[in-house]
């Protein structure tokens, strides 16, 4: 086994907005029932920035050590953390959104243990993997196959699970035709993928050309850019195959007003699933035709266990492909400038030894 050392690298802030410090901080240590995990690549989550800004209404702990896609090798184990048998030292895991949750409230015991209320959540309100050593809930770490490779599964295990789940609770059926608003970015990239491996025919809305381009090599039926159409509704309808609208909707973008958009070219009896988390925006969908369409508006967050496992099994069965750049640890600020000007078509994926 490697040693453990006393100190590592991570990315810290202690107010929000405040300065990206990237410095030396002690090596944390695993409760009865966690895990250490040496955090080889992270991915970088628009909820990073959301936690870094301040902007959702969840307080967020500080000083913060961000991040929630992080892949690495169990270094440590708690005394209690081995008892099962699911996670051994030596293992390939991910450290994901939730680092954690009490596994016996009612949401829990049914596997909906995102709406736990006693949930720790990576880079939130726990430290999480924009460092060297992250520890998380032996439950719920994910377990990786050692032959996939820890920088490209890494967006997975937010973006990944995020979008798999929210494709499942869409209900659109194979050969159905999927909009995936948000498509250039880190979960619309992804949601490209899985929507294709699962069957369903995708119609992307994003801007500009690199992620038109991208959309497109990612299986999207067509590209329809927000920032050139003048009536977006229609040139939704008018790209999906029979012209009567997309099946289902999956909302991942970061500006409110496809929230207000969806309801009007979601295909009657459709579902309009809403994953973005803008800041400070709200839904709206006009009444009669909600309840004339029979349209189904939903909200859907993260996924289970098991639904992470599904998703790193798509993924590393070849199915998913999506494209990410690699930039060190110590480069965060400039992917977070990047982030927020819109200008990252796909992922960042930091590696934690730069
Ligand atoms: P990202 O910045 O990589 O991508 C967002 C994309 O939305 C960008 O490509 C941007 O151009 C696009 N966009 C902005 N305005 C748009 C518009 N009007 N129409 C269409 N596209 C538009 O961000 P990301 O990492 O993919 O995260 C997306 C959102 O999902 C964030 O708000 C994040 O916090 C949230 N999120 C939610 C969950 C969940 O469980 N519900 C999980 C992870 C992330
Ligand atoms: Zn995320």
């Amino acid at each position: 086994m490697t040693d453990i050392p006393k100190t590592q690298w991570a990315q810290v802030f202690e107010s929000h907005n405040g300065p990206l410090e990237y410095k030396q901080i002690p090596v944390p240590t695993p409760g009865p029932d966690e895990v250490l995990v040496n955090i080889k690549y992270t991915g970088v989550c628009h909820t990073d920035l959301h936690a870094w800004q301040g902007d959702w209404p969840l307080d967020v702990k500080l000083p913060l050590v961000g991040g929630h896609e992080g892949a690495g090798v169990v270094v440590a184990l708690g005394e209690m953390a081995g008892q099962n048998g699911r996670v051994k030292l030596g293992d390939h895991a991910g450290v994901k959104w939730l680092n954690g949750s009490c596994l016996s409230c009612d949401f829990c015991e049914a596997s909906d243990e995102p709406l736990c209320a006693k949930a720790s959540l990576s880079g939130y309100t726990v430290d999480g993997t924009f460092q060297q050593y992250c520890v998380a809930k032996a439950a719920h770490v994910s377990i990786i196959p050692k032959d996939v490779p820890l920088d490209a599964v890494a967006p997975i295990l937010c973006a990944g699970i995020t979008v798999y789940k929210g494709l499942k609770e869409s209900g659109a059926k194979p050969g159905q035709c999927v909009a995936i608003v948000g498509a250039g970015g880190g979960l619309g990239s992804l949601a490209l993928q899985y929507a294709k491996a699962m069957g369903l025919q995708t119609l992307a809305i994003d801007a500009g050309d690199d992620k038109r381009k991208m959309c497109e090599e990612l299986g999207a039926r067509a590209f329809v850019d927000f920032s050139k159409s003048s009536n977006l509704v229609e040139d939704v309808k008018k790209a999906s195959p029979d012209g009567l609208g997309p099946h289902a909707v999956i909302l991942l973008a970061v500006s409110e007003k496809p929230f207000q958009q969806a309801a009007d070219y979601v295909r009657a009896r459709g579902s309009v699933v809403c994953i973005g988390l803008p800041a400070h925006a709200s839904l709206k969908a006009d009444v009669f035709s909600t309840v004339t369409k029979m349209i189904n508006i939903k909200g859907s967050y993260v996924g289970n266990r098991r639904d992470g496992a599904e998703a790193i099994d798509f993924f590393a069965r070849g199915l998913i492909n999506a494209p990410y750049k690699v930039a060190g640890l110590s480069e965060l600020p400039k992917v977070f400038e990047l982030m927020k000007a819109g200008k990252i078509a796909g992922r960042y994926v930091l590696d934690t030894s730069k």
